[in-house]
């Protein structure tokens, strides 16, 4: 790979490649861009099968986090860490120390927290030795669960949407066909429920699944007939790619929105929807919710769950601009998401061309 090359094209700052022989740490960091803060993003555990597998990921992975926190409003960049190896047998004390301590090298440039593969424990390593890391479940300040805040952003941006296709943001009598019904999906048919939506819904799990029956009187479909179940709402809150060439003629639905990262297998899949007259709601810009709720916890003051809620409640206003571009500018949401991330992280570079002593 020529590395130059990729980090012109996408205008990444940094890549750090750390190692260290005594706990066989290998690790990239990757600061994507910095504009808006310092940059927030999880480290992720994986045995990648080569190492540009591994690069690939972290610089997907860390623009993506820029403009997940530019649209949300937040003061952050975006930035990613992976550490190849096996999470099941290559973690050690060591391991993680060591790099926490790249982290720490760093300065604050880089706030680290869990993402695939890493735990609590093994966070309470890295913490050790930086003090760059959030999101830590059981320490004091802690955000805690970040899903409620996820489902309740997702929820406003379902209410965005509705307020486009059907004029008005109420869900009321609406039919939701909810896929996953994990931490997210929960809560978000709890809202659906009690806002007198009807909800149609799956998983694989038959436990969660029947959780869903019995608190909201949800109705039930087979994992794979969600994709062309009669709804007005396809919430798809499990797996990525889920909108892609072989169930993209099957939906009945108007609106796409919910929390799973990556729905579009492709960014064409976005046009595609459009095309069909289905209104997609960004799954980086529905899902911001957490991410808000975790960068809650850098705030001065320390955490405050109102103020989370409150910011996640505006991601409804982010879905609205974003209809607005798609229909100025005749491109789907999913670009004209990218325009909005792009446009306030230009507006804020202006901002700071003034010298402040
Ligand atoms: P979760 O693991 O708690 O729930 C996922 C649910 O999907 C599980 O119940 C699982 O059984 C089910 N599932 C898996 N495969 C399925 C299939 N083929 N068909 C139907 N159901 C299936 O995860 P979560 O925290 O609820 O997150 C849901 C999605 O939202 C994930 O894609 C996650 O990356 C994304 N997300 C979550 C958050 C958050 O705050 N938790 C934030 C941003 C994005």
């Amino acid at each position: 790979m020529e590395i130059f090359q990729k980090l012109q094209e996408y205008h990444y700052e940094q890549l750090m490649f750390c190692h260290d022989a005594t706990s066989g740490l290998k690790a990239i960091i990757c600061i994507h861009d910095t504009t808006l803060g310092p940059a927030l993003g999880g480290t992720r555990m994986w045995d990648y099968e080569c190492e540009e597998d591994a690069l690939t990921d972290v610089l997907r992975l860390a623009r993506g986090m820029t403009y997940k926190a530019a649209v949300a409003g937040l003061n952050l960049g975006g930035g990613k860490a992976v550490i190849i190896g096996n999470s099941k047998k290559d973690k050690s004390e060591s391991l993680f120390r060591s790099f926490g301590r790249y982290v720490q090298s760093l300065g604050g440039r880089y706030i680290t927290a869990e993402d695939v593969g890493i735990g609590p424990a093994d966070m309470d390593y890295v913490r050790m030795e930086t003090k760059h890391v959030t999101g830590l479940e059981y320490h004091s300040g802690s955000s805690g669960d970040p899903s409620p805040v996820t489902a309740f952003g997702v929820w406003q941006s379902m209410q965005a949407c509705a307020k486009e296709v059907w004029g008005k943001r109420e869900l009321t009598g609406k039919t939701i066909a909810v896929q996953g019904l994990g931490h997210v999906g929960y809560y978000l048919c709890k809202h659906l429920y009690e806002e007198g939506a009807n909800l149609i819904v799956t998983d694989i799990n038959e436990e969660n699944v029947q959780r869903v029956v019995d608190d909201f009187g949800a109705k039930t479909v087979a994992p794979n007939d969600i994709y062309d179940v009669d709804c007005d709402v396809y919430a798809p809150c499990a797996l990525g790619a889920v909108v892609n060439d072989n169930t993209i003629d099957g939906f009945k639905c108007q609106i796409i929105c919910g929390a799973a990262n990556n729905q579009l297998k492709e960014l064409r899949h976005g046009e595609l929807l459009r095309k069909r007259n289905i209104l997609y709601a960004p799954d980086y810009v529905a899902n911001a919710g957490g991410l808000i709720n975790v960068a809650d916890e850098l705030i001065e003051d320390g955490y405050n769950r109102e103020r989370a809620m409150r910011k996640a409640g505006l991601i409804y206003d982010s879905i609205r601009k974003i209809i607005e571009i798609s229909k100025r500018e005749d491109i789907s949401t999913a670009q004209a998401a990218d325009i909005l991330a792009e446009s306030r992280i230009a507006t804020i570079r202006g901002v700071k061309k003034v010298f402040v002593a």
